[in-house]
């Protein structure tokens, strides 16, 4: 199988646990990976157990007083390299992903670009990490203030961006000194292997990046946040689960970082150019194939622009090519797997039974993989199911407005605040508005917000902290003040 994958990506891709250095296949057997564009078994990967996690957790930390005392300029330099390894195969690994996620090649080779931007951006943050120094108001003392890396970090990541997710993580923590134990999801480990093959190629010693995949990731988790040498937990996924960590972290105070679900509104205003609306509503809507975190989810429209508004997008996802990723020319690959697609389907007959209208698609095509036809449901009432749960697809629910008082307090009617879009001709309205609106991040006149050089991150129940940009170097560095009497 493993073969065909080489040949298939031009890689040999590793498919064993990465610990201390060494590549194994773990004590609890092997995880299938599917193609989710034919259902059949790509793969298989070695299973870790919390023991071979606990391996890693030990490897991370005999690794962690020589890594955090490598010089800046030397840990940037291998994240450096590493950037310089991935954009040379970048086709190569794109490929990987397509096989294993079963995104469209496009979207894979822009998520292998944004994932080794990660490491150029961290390779020059590395040697950027600074303290301060003032005297204490009353004189008697100065106040030093250090920043040292917080140590063991371990990393779970979601498998729908599962390059960039990783490189997201493990850029700024080799950068900051720290050493890492990764758990990528179970349907896309690939990535994630390939991804520590080209660490170690670019020069990252043994033990500071570890990789164990599992099948079983609540019996590992729970053991390695028990361990006292873990002193960080970055967590990428669903809300549910990442609520469930931060339970579990609470035992041991562990310092968290949360990139949590979304339920991204975008707003179209009256005096919006209505068709770089459309084009950033494709980009905002069916990058990734509507399964991003930032995918927009419920779109608000001014009654005034809504027919021009719905009429062009159904008719710009309606030209989408639906196919098996690797295909050139595919717009649109399958959706991860059975689980996700029967969700879509769900919400969408919810949404029909509240009494939307399908402009174009609506249902799933006769054929072999996980598809979902792009699909664009016009007047859907506010108050409908589909409005307030992650679709996680290519649907696009469009909800008529004529207030923008009252667009703005349904697009903030979510425990949901990770990123809004919002189409505006008047930029002093648009400000005004992304102001008001409760989200991280707010993309205006723009429908993709993410850049390694800015922080990305959730209000309310999508995250804690932020990643990319400074901020994400400091969610692994702990504050250290001294008090000095020069
Ligand atoms: P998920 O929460 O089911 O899984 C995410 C990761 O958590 C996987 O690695 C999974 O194996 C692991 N996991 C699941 N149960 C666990 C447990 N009991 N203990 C420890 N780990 C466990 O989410 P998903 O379906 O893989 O990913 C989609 C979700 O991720 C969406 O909600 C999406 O919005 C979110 N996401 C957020 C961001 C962000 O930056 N905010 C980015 C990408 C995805």
């Amino acid at each position: 199988m493993t073969a065909d994958l080489a040949t298939m990506t031009g890689i040999d891709a590793p498919t064993g646990l990465l610990i201390g250095g060494e590549w194994s296949t773990g004590k609890s057997g092997v995880l299938p990976v599917l193609n989710p564009a034919t259902e059949d078994v790509l793969a298989e990967v070695a299973d870790a157990s919390p023991q071979d996690a606990l391996e890693a957790v030990g490897a991370a930390a005999a690794a962690l007083p020589a890594w955090s005392a490598t010089a800046p300029r030397q840990r940037a330099e291998c994240l450096r390299r590493a950037y310089e390894l991935m954009t040379g195969r970048a086709e190569q690994l794109a490929r990987l992903m397509v096989l294993e996620n079963g995104k469209a090649l496009r979207d894979a080779r822009g998520e292998i670009l944004y994932a080794a931007e990660f490491f150029r951006w961290y390779a020059e943050e590395a040697v950027r990490i600074d303290g301060h120094l003032s005297t204490a108001p009353s004189g008697a003392n100065r106040i030093m203030v250090l920043r040292q890396p917080v140590g063991v970090s371990y990393m779970i990541t979601p498998w729908n961006f599962p390059a960039a997710m990783a490189t997201r993580k493990i850029g700024p923590a080799l950068a900051a000194g720290c050493t890492v134990v990764l758990k990528p999801a179970k349907e896309t480990p690939l990535s994630a292997l390939a991804v520590a093959a080209i660490l170690a190629e670019a020069g990252v010693p043994d033990g500071v990046v570890n990789v164990v995949p599992t099948n079983k990731p609540g019996p590992m988790t729970e053991a390695v946040l028990a361990d006292p040498r873990v002193r960080k937990l970055s967590f990428t996924g669903s809300t549910e689960v990442g609520r469930m960590l931060l339970k579990q972290a609470a035992d041991y105070v562990t310092n968290c970082s949360m990139e949590l679900g979304g339920n991204a509104p975008f707003l179209v205003f009256d005096d919006a150019d209505v068709d770089a609306a459309v084009d950033g509503a494709v980009l905002a809507k069916m990058r990734n194939g509507g399964e991003a975190c930032t995918a927009a989810n419920r779109f608000y429209v001014h009654e005034k622009v809504a027919d021009e508004f719905s009429a062009k997008l159904s008719a710009r996802l309606a030209g989408l090519k639906v196919g098996p990723g690797l295909e050139e020319g595919v717009d649109l690959g399958p959706l991860v797997n059975a689980d996700t697609r029967a969700k879509v389907s769900d919400l969408v007959d919810s949404a029909t039974g509240d009494g939307a209208k399908v402009l174009t698609g609506g249902h799933a095509p006769d054929r072999a993989g996980y598809f979902y036809q792009p699909t664009v449901l016009d007047g859907v009432p506010p108050a409908a199911g589909i409005l307030s749960e992650e679709i996680f697809g290519p649907v696009a629910p469009i909800v008529r407005f004529s207030d923008p008082q009252e667009a703005i307090a349904l697009a903030n009617d979510t425990e949901y605040g990770l990123v809004s879009y919002l189409y505006c001709g008047d930029l002093a309205r648009a400000l005004r508005t992304a102001e008001a609106l409760e989200a991280g991040m707010v993309g205006i006149n723009r429908g993709v917000v993410s850049d390694p050089a800015a922080p990305f991150g959730g209000v309310k129940q999508s995250g804690l902290g932020r990643e990319g940009a400074h901020e994400g170097l400091l969610e692994y560095t702990e504050t250290k003040y001294l008090a000095v009497d020069w």
